[in-house]
């Protein structure tokens, strides 16, 4: 057992809205849309933040932002070569970046224009 909310998504023990999913990431539509397409993209295994993920397995930080450009590009906001129309990733680390699950996690946001800087 865990506390972990997004470990649980994981394990399938909390619904999950999955989007895409490989051997050691999963996808899924945030229960709090801030977007059109807002989908987070975690690793399957537990790392709390950006910068303990690539201390301990950069090559898994690199799967958790491919998983977010092919979330993009089957939304329809990036090809495999372009970027357009565009999205944007966002990593939140810690309180005053407003992190509130301590389980990494890839926010892809996308569909209308997005305001910079964010708030
Ligand atoms: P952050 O503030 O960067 O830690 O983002 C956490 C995100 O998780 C927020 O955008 C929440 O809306 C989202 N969230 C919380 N609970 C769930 C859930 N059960 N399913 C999907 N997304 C969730
Ligand atoms: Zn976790």
């Amino acid at each position: 057992m865990t506390d972990c909310l997004f470990c649980r998504m994981v394990a399938g023990e909390i619904p999950a809205d999955v989007v895409h999913e490989t051997e050691l990431t999963l996808a899924f539509r945030d229960i709090n849309p801030q977007a059109p397409t807002h989908v987070l993209v975690i690793p399957k295994d537990h790392h709390a933040t950006a910068g303990l993920l690539v201390g301990a397995e950069p090559q898994l930080l690199a799967e958790v932002v491919a998983a977010a450009h092919a979330v993009a590009v089957q939304e329809g906001l990036a090809t495999e070569q372009a970027p357009e129309p565009g999205y944007r990733l966002v990593f939140n680390s810690g309180p005053q970046a407003g992190q509130t699950v301590h389980h990494v996690h890839c926010h892809v946001l996308g569909g209308r224009d997005l305001g910079w800087p964010p708030g």
